[in-house]
Formats: structure tokens, sequence, C-alpha cells
């Protein structure tokens, strides 16, 4: 099924929702850890991007869910069944089918750290998913990286950091939370985690037309990532256009650009195919369309958009 599809999962209350979406092609952020090999066979790349709060408190600029501002944060059974009803949805056999877990949806899961990572040992001792095939995005909590770095390699998602800027004057302007946490606390942190074989602490940047977008900032960002023994790379996710949010989407010769500038510094980047845009359920958009989306419950059927 080559669709993206977005659910609204209900909390246990019923009262309120999370977003949860399924990317049968995956979301292009995994290039390097030998899933692309299996460009074949669409499920084993699919990805389900998950949610760990309702709402959230960090307030970047550029985020629609951001607008809801933190209305709870999800427990573990919460977090986990969302994997689980998508999993069932599709009739995924654990082992056989490969499905990476990205915990980039609604809310920021170092803001509700113990629930976040209770839910990904119930994933991997009880559902038997891979943390090697988890990748947790955080905006920087510098305290929540800290402890993740000292979770065992058994259980402990890949890394990746929400970076979004060149500098700490922009991203304090794009991401008011690195007034706490500026953009060398959060790498202090991060190279504090030891990373398995192989693996690679992924950077998320969001290109903003005109403010994160411009040439010479390319350079700033390889800089910025480029630390001894920290192999790196660059996801850039041409930002989604959403109500309200007063930024401007990058022209793809920007977007190809900067990627080409990073390369030619020596970084590896990659550009994200924003999948879900058409549900709003890209990047930084996941926030209740209840238009576009359908609550899993028995009998309920999913919307279904072409990407
Ligand atoms: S981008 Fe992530 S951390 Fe930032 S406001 Fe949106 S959901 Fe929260």
């Amino acid at each position: 099924m080559d669709v993206t599809e977005g659910y609204l999962v209900a909390g246990v209350a019923g009262a309120d929702t999370v977003e949860t979406v399924w990317m049968p092609e995956g979301d292009e952020g995994e290039h390097g850890d030998g899933s692309e090999q299996d460009e074949s066979k669409s499920r084993n790349r699919a990805t389900i991007c998950v949610s760990s709060q309702v709402g959230c408190a960090v307030n970047c600029q550029f985020c629609l869910t951001a607008r809801l501002g933190l209305q709870r944060n999800l427990t573990a059974g919460e977090i986990a069944g969302q994997v689980i009803a998508v999993l069932d949805r599709h009739a995924v056999e654990v082992g056989r089918n490969r499905v990476n877990l990205v915990f980039m949806g609604m809310g920021e899961p170092f803001l509700n750290y113990d629930n976040f990572m209770a839910a990904v040992r119930l994933l991997v001792e009880e559902a038997g998913l891979s943390p090697q095939r988890m990748t947790v995005s955080t905006s920087g909590i510098v305290p929540g990286i800290e402890r993740f770095a000292k979770e065992p390699k058994e259980i402990r998602p890949k890394l990746a950091i929400s970076l979004n800027a060149p500098n700490d004057a922009v991203r304090s302007e794009v991401m008011p939370v690195n007034r706490k946490w500026p953009i060398k606390a959060v790498m202090d942190a991060v190279s504090g985690v030891k990373l398995r074989p192989r693996e690679r602490v992924t950077f998320e940047y969001v290109l903003l037309g005109g403010v994160t977008d411009r040439p010479e900032q390319a350079r700033e960002v390889a800089r910025l990532v480029r630390r001894p023994g920290l192999p790196a790379k660059v996801n850039l996710i041409a930002w989604n256009p959403g109500p309200g949010i007063e930024y401007a989407m990058p022209s793809a010769e920007a977007v190809e650009s900067f990627r080409q500038r990073l390369m030619g510094e020596g970084i590896a980047a990659y550009l994200r195919k924003p999948r879900g845009r058409d549900i709003y359920a890209a990047c930084g958009q996941l926030k209740r369309t209840v238009e576009s989306s359908a609550l899993i419950e028995s009998g309920s059927t999913p919307d279904q958009h072409r990407s």
C-alpha cells in the first residue's frame, strides 16, 4: 500500500488524541544504515512516526504542534500502543518485515523521558522490535540527552538532534529552547553518547526560505556537526507550509545547493522527502487535523492520501 497514512489515536481517556504516521517507503532519514538495500520491498522500508506527548511545550516557531501548547504527557502504553496499532493494521510481522520507528511526532520525547523510555522497553522486550531501527529526535533537552547517554545499548534507540539553524543567534529565534540549552551544551551532551559500530548521530535541519537556507550557513552547519569521534549525518527537510506560520518555503535550488555545500565540506547530507506534506503529517506539522485523519477504532478506516 504505497500511501502515507495519518491516524489520530485516542488516549486512554478518549478525550484527546495524538497523531501517528505510517510511511510505507520510509522517510529517507535512514540512509546509510543499510535499509536502502531493501528499496524494492516497500514494506521493508516502512517507517512509523510516533508521538510522545499531546501537543508540545517547546514552541519551535516553524511547528504546527507548538500551537497546541503542551496538553499532557502520553503514558508508556499510549506511546507503544500507537506502534502496535499501526503494525496490526498493516499485518506487519516483526522479525520478517523491517520497520523503522521515528519518535518525531507530536511532542518532545525527552520532556516525557520516563514514559518514552518505558515505551521503548516495551517495544524492544515485549514486541521484539530492534532499538537500532528506532530513532528519537530531540530539540536539544540537555538533561534528557545526558540520561539517554547512560541507557544500555540493548535498548537505546539512535539519536537525532533537531538542529535547524547554523548558529545560536538564528537558533534562538527559530527554537527558543536554544536560549536555555545553546548549541555547544547540546553538542557536548551528544558527545557523551557511546555510539555502536557504524552508528551515526543525525542532525535534522529544516530549511526555512531566507532564514536558514543561505549558502554561507551550510558551512556554519558543517563546522557545528564536524566533531572528532562523532560520526554524523545531516537530514535536510524543506519546510512544509502551515496555516498561520509566517515562514517561506525554500526554493528547490536553495535546498540542493545547501546539500551540495554540506557534501563539499565532507558532511553526509540527505534530503528527506516530505511524503506526508499533503496530509500535514510531515515534520513539525503534526497537529490535530481531524478532517484528514481517522480514529483508530475497530471498524474505522483511515483516510489515505497519495504522497
Ligand atoms: S518541532 Fe518538535 S519539539 Fe519543536 S515544537 Fe514541534 S513537536 Fe515540539
